[in-house]
Protein backbone atom coordinates (compact mmCIF):
# COMPACT_ATOMS: atom_id res chain seq x y z
CA UNK A 1 0.00 0.00 0.00
CA UNK A 2 2.56 2.34 1.01
CA UNK A 3 4.06 1.51 -2.31
CA UNK A 4 1.53 2.69 -4.00
CA UNK A 5 0.91 5.92 -2.26
CA UNK A 6 5.05 6.65 -2.85
CA UNK A 7 3.91 5.97 -6.67
CA UNK A 8 1.16 8.35 -6.48
CA UNK A 9 2.54 10.58 -4.64
CA UNK A 10 5.10 11.67 -7.10
CA UNK A 11 3.53 11.29 -10.75
CA UNK A 12 0.40 13.28 -9.40
CA UNK A 13 -0.51 16.75 -7.00
CA UNK A 14 -1.56 15.24 -4.06
CA UNK A 15 -4.75 17.24 -4.08
CA UNK A 16 -5.61 16.64 -7.76
CA UNK A 17 -9.00 14.48 -8.11
CA UNK A 18 -6.83 12.56 -10.36
CA UNK A 19 -4.70 11.20 -7.49
CA UNK A 20 -7.87 10.58 -5.07
CA UNK A 21 -9.54 8.79 -7.85
CA UNK A 22 -6.13 6.90 -8.71
CA UNK A 23 -5.91 5.52 -4.73
CA UNK A 24 -9.15 4.68 -3.62
CA UNK A 25 -8.92 2.58 -7.01
CA UNK A 26 -5.71 1.38 -5.85
CA UNK A 27 -7.23 1.13 -2.31
CA UNK A 28 -9.45 -0.77 -3.72
CA UNK A 29 -7.92 -3.42 -5.73
CA UNK A 30 -5.11 -4.17 -2.69
CA UNK A 31 -8.51 -4.88 -0.26
CA UNK A 32 -6.86 -1.79 2.11
CA UNK A 33 -9.49 -0.51 4.64
CA UNK A 34 -9.11 2.76 3.95
CA UNK A 35 -13.60 3.54 4.97
CA UNK A 36 -12.66 1.20 8.17
CA UNK A 37 -13.24 4.74 10.88
CA UNK A 38 -16.57 5.21 7.91
CA UNK A 39 -17.75 1.71 8.20
CA UNK A 40 -16.87 1.35 11.85
CA UNK A 41 -15.29 -2.12 11.10
CA UNK A 42 -13.63 -3.04 14.21
CA UNK A 43 -11.80 -5.99 12.75
CA UNK A 44 -10.45 -4.32 9.40
CA UNK A 45 -9.40 -1.20 12.01
CA UNK A 46 -7.95 -3.77 14.18
CA UNK A 47 -5.56 -5.25 11.16
CA UNK A 48 -4.90 -1.77 9.93
CA UNK A 49 -3.33 -0.51 13.45
CA UNK A 50 -1.02 -3.87 13.93
CA UNK A 51 0.30 -3.53 10.64
CA UNK A 52 0.92 -0.13 11.17
CA UNK A 53 3.04 -0.99 14.76
CA UNK A 54 5.06 -4.00 12.71
CA UNK A 55 6.07 -1.27 9.76
CA UNK A 56 6.79 1.09 12.45
CA UNK A 57 9.30 -1.47 14.28
CA UNK A 58 10.66 -3.00 10.53
CA UNK A 59 11.21 1.08 9.15
CA UNK A 60 12.63 2.68 12.06
CA UNK A 61 15.90 1.17 11.65
CA UNK A 62 17.75 3.96 9.74
CA UNK A 63 16.91 7.52 8.84
CA UNK A 64 16.33 7.01 5.08
CA UNK A 65 13.99 4.02 6.12
CA UNK A 66 12.16 6.23 8.54
CA UNK A 67 11.99 9.07 6.63
CA UNK A 68 10.20 7.32 3.59
CA UNK A 69 7.62 5.73 5.49
CA UNK A 70 6.77 9.11 7.68
CA UNK A 71 6.38 10.70 4.43
CA UNK A 72 4.07 7.76 3.34
CA UNK A 73 2.01 7.74 6.15
CA UNK A 74 1.30 11.28 6.02
CA UNK A 75 0.04 11.06 2.49
CA UNK A 76 -1.77 8.04 3.52
CA UNK A 77 -3.34 9.84 6.02
CA UNK A 78 -4.03 12.92 4.64
CA UNK A 79 -6.38 10.98 1.77
CA UNK A 80 -8.10 8.94 4.54
CA UNK A 81 -8.54 11.78 6.85
CA UNK A 82 -10.29 14.18 4.06
CA UNK A 83 -12.21 11.01 3.04
CA UNK A 84 -14.10 11.83 5.99
CA UNK A 85 -17.68 13.14 6.83
CA UNK A 86 -17.50 16.37 9.13
CA UNK A 87 -19.02 15.06 11.95
CA UNK A 88 -16.70 11.55 11.27
CA UNK A 89 -13.49 14.35 11.49
CA UNK A 90 -15.02 16.27 14.63
CA UNK A 91 -15.17 12.52 16.42
CA UNK A 92 -11.53 11.74 15.45
CA UNK A 93 -10.54 15.03 16.88
CA UNK A 94 -12.04 14.46 19.90
CA UNK A 95 -10.74 10.76 20.20
CA UNK A 96 -6.76 12.13 19.75
CA UNK A 97 -7.17 14.70 22.20
CA UNK A 98 -7.15 17.48 19.23
CA UNK A 99 -10.29 18.68 20.25
CA UNK A 100 -10.23 22.31 19.73
CA UNK A 101 -11.92 25.06 20.72
CA UNK A 102 -14.92 26.03 18.31
CA UNK A 103 -15.36 29.86 18.26
CA UNK A 104 -18.89 31.28 19.79
CA UNK A 105 -20.72 33.08 17.17
CA UNK A 106 -20.67 36.81 19.07
CA UNK A 107 -16.44 36.35 18.54
CA UNK A 108 -17.15 35.12 14.98
CA UNK A 109 -19.45 38.56 14.42
CA UNK A 110 -16.85 40.99 15.72
CA UNK A 111 -13.53 39.02 13.77
CA UNK A 112 -15.43 39.00 10.92
CA UNK A 113 -13.99 41.03 9.06
CA UNK A 114 -10.41 40.38 9.46
CA UNK A 115 -10.95 36.61 9.12
CA UNK A 116 -12.40 37.02 5.66
CA UNK A 117 -9.88 39.35 4.63
CA UNK A 118 -6.94 37.49 6.40
CA UNK A 119 -8.47 33.31 5.20
CA UNK A 120 -8.00 32.47 1.44
CA UNK A 121 -11.17 31.96 -0.52
CA UNK A 122 -13.94 33.19 2.72
CA UNK A 123 -15.87 35.69 1.79
CA UNK A 124 -17.93 37.62 5.04
CA UNK A 125 -20.96 35.37 4.30
CA UNK A 126 -18.78 31.86 4.20
CA UNK A 127 -17.07 33.16 7.43
CA UNK A 128 -20.72 32.73 9.06
CA UNK A 129 -21.11 29.38 7.46
CA UNK A 130 -17.96 27.98 8.16
CA UNK A 131 -16.77 27.05 11.65
CA UNK A 132 -13.42 28.55 13.30
CA UNK A 133 -11.54 26.87 15.82
CA UNK A 134 -9.17 28.71 17.80
CA UNK A 135 -5.52 27.13 17.78
CA UNK A 136 -2.21 27.67 19.58
CA UNK A 137 0.00 28.92 16.85
CA UNK A 138 2.98 26.02 17.66
CA UNK A 139 -0.08 24.09 16.11
CA UNK A 140 -0.57 26.60 13.00
CA UNK A 141 2.67 26.83 11.61
CA UNK A 142 2.33 25.94 8.26
CA UNK A 143 -0.82 27.58 7.70
CA UNK A 144 0.89 30.98 9.05
CA UNK A 145 3.70 30.64 7.12
CA UNK A 146 1.60 30.40 3.92
CA UNK A 147 -0.05 33.36 5.10
CA UNK A 148 -3.53 31.36 5.11
CA UNK A 149 -4.87 32.23 8.83
CA UNK A 150 -5.89 35.00 10.86
CA UNK A 151 -3.65 35.29 13.64
CA UNK A 152 -3.85 37.26 17.21
CA UNK A 153 -3.16 37.23 20.23
CA UNK A 154 -0.38 34.04 19.72
CA UNK A 155 -3.86 32.22 18.58
CA UNK A 156 -4.62 31.21 14.69
CA UNK A 157 -8.16 30.93 13.63
CA UNK A 158 -8.17 28.13 11.97
CA UNK A 159 -11.37 27.55 9.45
CA UNK A 160 -12.76 23.99 9.62
CA UNK A 161 -11.45 22.54 6.12
CA UNK A 162 -8.20 23.56 7.24
CA UNK A 163 -7.94 21.57 9.93
CA UNK A 164 -6.47 18.83 8.36
CA UNK A 165 -3.75 20.85 7.88
CA UNK A 166 -2.78 21.09 11.55
CA UNK A 167 -3.83 17.40 12.61
CA UNK A 168 -1.27 16.12 9.69
CA UNK A 169 1.94 18.35 11.49
CA UNK A 170 0.57 16.88 14.90
CA UNK A 171 1.02 13.00 13.43
CA UNK A 172 3.99 14.08 11.84
CA UNK A 173 5.53 15.57 14.82
CA UNK A 174 4.29 12.38 17.00
CA UNK A 175 4.94 9.73 14.10
CA UNK A 176 8.70 10.90 14.04
CA UNK A 177 9.11 10.79 17.50
CA UNK A 178 7.91 7.17 18.03
CA UNK A 179 10.03 6.48 15.35
CA UNK A 180 13.11 7.78 17.26
CA UNK A 181 11.67 5.99 20.45
CA UNK A 182 11.03 2.54 18.79
CA UNK A 183 14.58 2.66 17.06
CA UNK A 184 16.10 3.29 20.40
CA UNK A 185 13.99 0.33 21.97
CA UNK A 186 15.37 -1.80 19.14
CA UNK A 187 18.50 -3.73 20.33
CA UNK A 188 15.88 -5.31 23.02
CA UNK A 189 13.33 -6.13 20.37
CA UNK A 190 15.73 -7.90 18.24
CA UNK A 191 16.75 -10.19 20.79
CA UNK A 192 13.14 -11.70 20.33
CA UNK A 193 13.25 -14.65 18.13
CA UNK A 194 9.85 -14.51 16.77
CA UNK A 195 10.37 -11.13 16.04
CA UNK A 196 14.23 -10.95 14.66
CA UNK A 197 13.74 -12.60 11.16
CA UNK A 198 10.50 -10.62 10.70
CA UNK A 199 11.72 -7.55 11.31
CA UNK A 200 15.21 -8.39 9.32
CA UNK A 201 13.17 -8.46 6.17
CA UNK A 202 10.41 -6.75 6.22
CA UNK A 203 11.46 -3.53 4.97
CA UNK A 204 13.94 -5.00 1.87
CA UNK A 205 11.27 -7.87 1.54
CA UNK A 206 10.37 -8.78 -2.05
CA UNK A 207 7.19 -10.26 -3.38
CA UNK A 208 7.10 -10.39 -7.03
CA UNK A 209 8.52 -12.77 -9.48
CA UNK A 210 11.63 -14.65 -8.77
CA UNK A 211 13.33 -14.34 -12.52
CA UNK A 212 14.90 -17.71 -11.76
CA UNK A 213 16.61 -19.88 -14.63
CA UNK A 214 14.23 -22.34 -15.22
CA UNK A 215 11.82 -20.68 -16.89
CA UNK A 216 14.21 -18.32 -19.63
CA UNK A 217 17.16 -19.77 -20.65
CA UNK A 218 18.97 -19.57 -23.49
CA UNK A 219 17.07 -16.80 -25.03
CA UNK A 220 20.07 -13.92 -25.08
CA UNK A 221 23.40 -14.75 -27.08
CA UNK A 222 26.52 -13.36 -25.63
CA UNK A 223 27.63 -11.00 -28.25
CA UNK A 224 24.64 -8.81 -27.69
CA UNK A 225 24.84 -8.40 -24.22
CA UNK A 226 26.87 -5.12 -25.13
CA UNK A 227 24.40 -3.27 -26.64
CA UNK A 228 21.55 -4.84 -24.06
CA UNK A 229 23.53 -3.04 -21.62
CA UNK A 230 22.88 0.46 -23.53
CA UNK A 231 19.49 -0.01 -24.12
CA UNK A 232 17.87 -2.50 -21.40
CA UNK A 233 19.64 -2.98 -18.63
CA UNK A 234 18.91 -0.53 -15.33
CA UNK A 235 21.91 1.48 -14.61
CA UNK A 236 23.19 -0.61 -11.39
CA UNK A 237 23.50 -3.20 -14.32
CA UNK A 238 24.90 -1.24 -17.05
CA UNK A 239 27.32 0.38 -14.35
CA UNK A 240 28.56 -3.11 -13.73
CA UNK A 241 28.74 -4.19 -16.71
CA UNK A 242 31.27 -1.47 -17.91
CA UNK A 243 33.36 -1.64 -14.76
CA UNK A 244 33.32 -5.08 -15.95
CA UNK A 245 34.40 -4.52 -20.01
CA UNK A 246 37.38 -1.91 -18.52
CA UNK A 247 38.61 -3.66 -15.78
CA UNK A 248 38.41 -7.41 -16.67
CA UNK A 249 37.33 -7.98 -13.22
CA UNK A 250 34.58 -7.11 -10.73
CA UNK A 251 35.06 -7.95 -7.17
CA UNK A 252 32.83 -10.14 -5.27
CA UNK A 253 29.61 -7.83 -4.50
CA UNK A 254 29.26 -6.53 -8.29
CA UNK A 255 29.56 -10.73 -9.50
CA UNK A 256 27.01 -11.29 -7.55
CA UNK A 257 24.88 -8.79 -8.35
CA UNK A 258 25.76 -8.62 -12.13
CA UNK A 259 26.40 -12.25 -12.27
CA UNK A 260 22.31 -13.34 -11.03
CA UNK A 261 20.86 -11.10 -13.17
CA UNK A 262 22.43 -12.39 -16.09
CA UNK A 263 20.96 -15.76 -15.24
CA UNK A 264 17.70 -13.94 -14.84
CA UNK A 265 17.53 -12.69 -18.06
CA UNK A 266 18.21 -15.76 -19.51
CA UNK A 267 22.39 -16.76 -19.58
CA UNK A 268 22.82 -20.61 -19.30
CA UNK A 269 25.62 -21.71 -16.76
CA UNK A 270 27.60 -22.44 -20.05
CA UNK A 271 27.45 -19.13 -21.23
CA UNK A 272 27.73 -17.31 -17.77
CA UNK A 273 30.88 -19.63 -17.35
CA UNK A 274 32.32 -18.14 -20.87
CA UNK A 275 31.54 -14.69 -20.12
CA UNK A 276 33.18 -14.66 -17.27
CA UNK A 277 35.99 -16.31 -18.33
CA UNK A 278 36.41 -14.49 -21.57
CA UNK A 279 36.39 -11.28 -19.53
CA UNK A 280 38.28 -12.22 -16.66
CA UNK A 281 41.52 -13.80 -18.45
CA UNK A 282 41.81 -11.01 -20.09
CA UNK A 283 42.84 -9.36 -17.23
CA UNK A 284 44.77 -10.53 -14.17
CA UNK A 285 43.48 -14.30 -13.80
CA UNK A 286 44.34 -16.76 -16.27
CA UNK A 287 42.56 -19.80 -17.32
CA UNK A 288 43.47 -21.94 -15.07
CA UNK A 289 43.16 -19.66 -11.73
CA UNK A 290 39.40 -18.91 -13.34
CA UNK A 291 38.29 -22.30 -13.28
CA UNK A 292 40.12 -23.11 -10.03
CA UNK A 293 38.64 -19.68 -8.24
CA UNK A 294 35.68 -18.45 -10.14
CA UNK A 295 33.81 -21.83 -12.26
CA UNK A 296 32.96 -23.73 -8.93
CA UNK A 297 31.34 -20.39 -7.91
CA UNK A 298 29.36 -19.82 -10.95
CA UNK A 299 27.99 -23.47 -11.57
CA UNK A 300 26.90 -23.01 -7.47
CA UNK A 301 25.11 -20.41 -8.27
CA UNK A 302 23.01 -22.34 -11.06
CA UNK A 303 22.15 -24.92 -8.52
CA UNK A 304 24.76 -27.40 -9.81
CA UNK A 305 27.25 -27.68 -6.85
CA UNK A 306 26.86 -28.00 -3.11
CA UNK A 307 23.48 -27.39 -1.38
CA UNK A 308 21.97 -27.17 -5.27
CA UNK A 309 20.17 -23.94 -4.09
CA UNK A 310 18.66 -21.97 -6.99
CA UNK A 311 19.52 -18.77 -6.69
CA UNK A 312 17.67 -15.89 -7.34
CA UNK A 313 18.47 -12.61 -8.78
CA UNK A 314 18.70 -9.56 -6.44
CA UNK A 315 15.84 -7.36 -6.07
CA UNK A 316 15.65 -3.35 -6.19
CA UNK A 317 15.26 -3.85 -2.25
CA UNK A 318 18.01 -6.05 -1.53
CA UNK A 319 20.46 -4.29 -3.71
CA UNK A 320 19.28 -0.62 -2.21
CA UNK A 321 18.84 -1.80 1.54
CA UNK A 322 22.18 -4.12 1.91
CA UNK A 323 25.86 -4.21 1.35
CA UNK A 324 26.82 -0.86 0.30
CA UNK A 325 29.60 -1.05 -1.80
CA UNK A 326 32.90 0.70 -0.82
CA UNK A 327 36.09 1.96 -2.43
CA UNK A 328 36.59 -0.30 -5.71
CA UNK A 329 33.11 -1.78 -5.62
CA UNK A 330 30.52 -1.43 -8.13
CA UNK A 331 27.80 -3.30 -7.23
CA UNK A 332 24.60 -1.26 -5.40
CA UNK A 333 22.34 1.05 -6.42
CA UNK A 334 23.86 4.17 -8.13
CA UNK A 335 20.21 5.91 -7.40
CA UNK A 336 21.12 5.16 -3.55
CA UNK A 337 24.72 4.96 -3.84
CA UNK A 338 26.58 7.23 -5.63
CA UNK A 339 27.26 10.65 -4.93
CA UNK A 340 24.74 13.15 -7.03
CA UNK A 341 27.58 15.06 -8.92
CA UNK A 342 29.02 11.54 -10.09
CA UNK A 343 25.43 10.33 -10.74
CA UNK A 344 24.79 13.56 -12.61
CA UNK A 345 27.77 13.23 -14.57
CA UNK A 346 26.85 9.29 -15.18
CA UNK A 347 23.70 10.48 -16.59
CA UNK A 348 25.00 13.29 -18.62
CA UNK A 349 27.27 10.64 -20.21
CA UNK A 350 24.75 8.63 -21.05
CA UNK A 351 22.37 11.71 -23.04
CA UNK A 352 19.46 11.84 -20.59
CA UNK A 353 18.60 15.87 -21.16
CA UNK A 354 19.22 18.35 -18.31
CA UNK A 355 15.98 18.67 -17.74
CA UNK A 356 15.43 14.79 -17.04
CA UNK A 357 18.44 14.80 -14.95
CA UNK A 358 17.26 17.40 -12.56
CA UNK A 359 13.83 15.40 -12.09
CA UNK A 360 15.63 12.03 -12.06
CA UNK A 361 18.39 13.98 -8.88
CA UNK A 362 14.91 15.72 -7.37
CA UNK A 363 13.76 11.91 -6.73
CA UNK A 364 16.87 11.29 -5.35
CA UNK A 365 16.94 14.14 -2.95
CA UNK A 366 13.43 12.42 -2.02
CA UNK A 367 14.77 8.95 -1.13
CA UNK A 368 12.46 7.87 -3.95
CA UNK A 369 15.22 5.59 -5.71
CA UNK A 370 13.42 3.36 -7.33
CA UNK A 371 11.43 6.30 -8.95
CA UNK A 372 14.72 7.82 -10.35
CA UNK A 373 14.99 4.57 -11.64
CA UNK A 374 11.83 4.52 -13.25
CA UNK A 375 12.18 8.35 -14.74
CA UNK A 376 15.66 6.71 -16.16
CA UNK A 377 13.45 3.85 -17.61
CA UNK A 378 10.88 6.57 -19.40
CA UNK A 379 14.18 9.06 -20.46
CA UNK A 380 15.75 6.12 -21.98
CA UNK A 381 12.99 4.68 -23.59
CA UNK A 382 11.23 7.79 -25.06
CA UNK A 383 7.49 7.00 -22.84
CA UNK A 384 6.17 9.40 -20.61
CA UNK A 385 4.46 6.83 -18.50
CA UNK A 386 6.38 3.58 -17.48
CA UNK A 387 3.51 1.98 -17.08
CA UNK A 388 4.71 -0.25 -13.91
CA UNK A 389 5.93 -0.39 -10.37
CA UNK A 390 9.56 -0.90 -10.81
CA UNK A 391 11.12 -3.71 -8.02
CA UNK A 392 13.64 -5.67 -9.67
CA UNK A 393 16.09 -5.12 -12.32
CA UNK A 394 15.09 -7.84 -14.18
CA UNK A 395 11.75 -6.85 -14.21
CA UNK A 396 13.70 -3.66 -15.88
CA UNK A 397 15.11 -5.65 -18.30
CA UNK A 398 11.81 -7.21 -19.28
CA UNK A 399 9.92 -4.44 -19.83
CA UNK A 400 12.18 -2.56 -21.73
CA UNK A 401 12.24 -5.33 -24.38
CA UNK A 402 8.91 -5.94 -24.01
CA UNK A 403 8.63 -2.17 -25.13
CA UNK A 404 11.14 -2.18 -27.81
CA UNK A 405 10.49 -5.59 -29.23
CA UNK A 406 6.55 -3.81 -29.56
CA UNK A 407 5.13 -6.26 -27.05
CA UNK A 408 5.69 -9.09 -30.09
CA UNK A 409 8.19 -11.21 -30.64
CA UNK A 410 9.27 -11.40 -26.44
CA UNK A 411 5.42 -11.67 -25.74
CA UNK A 412 6.25 -15.66 -26.95
CA UNK A 413 8.52 -15.92 -24.00
CA UNK A 414 7.24 -13.99 -21.33
CA UNK A 415 4.49 -13.64 -19.55
CA UNK A 416 2.49 -10.86 -18.01
CA UNK A 417 3.84 -11.23 -14.81
CA UNK A 418 7.07 -10.22 -15.94
CA UNK A 419 8.85 -13.89 -16.47
CA UNK A 420 9.60 -16.14 -19.12
CA UNK A 421 7.23 -18.60 -19.71
CA UNK A 422 8.24 -22.10 -18.64
CA UNK A 423 9.82 -23.94 -21.76
CA UNK A 424 10.59 -27.36 -21.68
CA UNK A 425 13.23 -28.89 -19.57
CA UNK A 426 16.07 -29.07 -21.84
CA UNK A 427 18.83 -26.30 -21.25
CA UNK A 428 19.37 -25.66 -24.70
CA UNK A 429 20.12 -22.19 -26.11
CA UNK A 430 18.93 -21.35 -29.34
CA UNK A 431 21.04 -17.98 -30.17
CA UNK A 432 23.61 -19.29 -28.03
CA UNK A 433 27.51 -18.72 -29.17
CA UNK A 434 28.38 -20.41 -25.91
CA UNK A 435 31.13 -23.13 -25.97
CA UNK A 436 31.04 -24.86 -23.09
CA UNK A 437 34.06 -24.60 -20.82
CA UNK A 438 33.17 -26.13 -17.81
CA UNK A 439 34.25 -29.20 -16.15
CA UNK A 440 31.64 -31.57 -14.52
CA UNK A 441 34.82 -32.54 -11.96
CA UNK A 442 32.82 -32.38 -8.51
CA UNK A 443 34.17 -29.84 -5.93
CA UNK A 444 36.60 -31.24 -3.20
CA UNK A 445 34.72 -29.62 -0.50
CA UNK A 446 30.91 -28.95 0.19
CA UNK A 447 30.42 -25.17 1.11
CA UNK A 448 26.97 -24.60 2.59
CA UNK A 449 26.01 -20.91 1.08
CA UNK A 450 26.65 -19.42 -2.36
CA UNK A 451 28.26 -16.21 -0.96
CA UNK A 452 30.83 -18.19 0.91
CA UNK A 453 31.92 -19.04 -2.51
CA UNK A 454 32.51 -15.51 -3.59
CA UNK A 455 35.08 -14.27 -0.90
CA UNK A 456 37.51 -14.06 -3.88
CA UNK A 457 38.03 -10.32 -4.75
FE1 LIG B 1 18.96 -1.22 -10.17
FE2 LIG B 1 16.65 -1.20 -8.85
FE3 LIG B 1 18.50 0.73 -8.44
FE4 LIG B 1 17.13 0.63 -10.71
S1 LIG B 1 16.32 0.97 -8.66
S2 LIG B 1 19.32 0.97 -10.50
S3 LIG B 1 16.95 -1.56 -11.03
S4 LIG B 1 18.69 -1.45 -7.98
Amino acid sequence: VLKVVENLGVSHVRSSDAYKTKLEAELRKLKFPYRALAEDDYEARRKDHISHFILRLAYCQSEDLRRWFLQQEMDLFRYRFNELTDSLMQKFLEHVNLSFEAIGEDLKNELAYELSVSTPGFSLSKVKEQMFYKVGLADAVDLFRARRVFIKDGFAYVPFKEIDVIVLNNYRTKLSKALALTARSLPSIQSDERLQPLLNHLSHSYVGPDYSIQKNTGKISLDQIDALSVKSFPLCMRQLHRALRDSHHLRHGGRMQYGLFLKGIGLTLEQALEFWKKEFIRGKVDADKFDKGYAYSIRHSYGKEGKRTDYTPYSCMKIIMSNPPSQGDYHGCPFRHSDPELLKQKLQSYKIPPSGITQILELVKGVHYQLACQKYFELTHDVDDIGFSLNHPNQYFTESQKLLSGGRELKKEFNNSGNFQQRNNSQESVNSSSTPTSSNAKADTELEGLEAYFTED
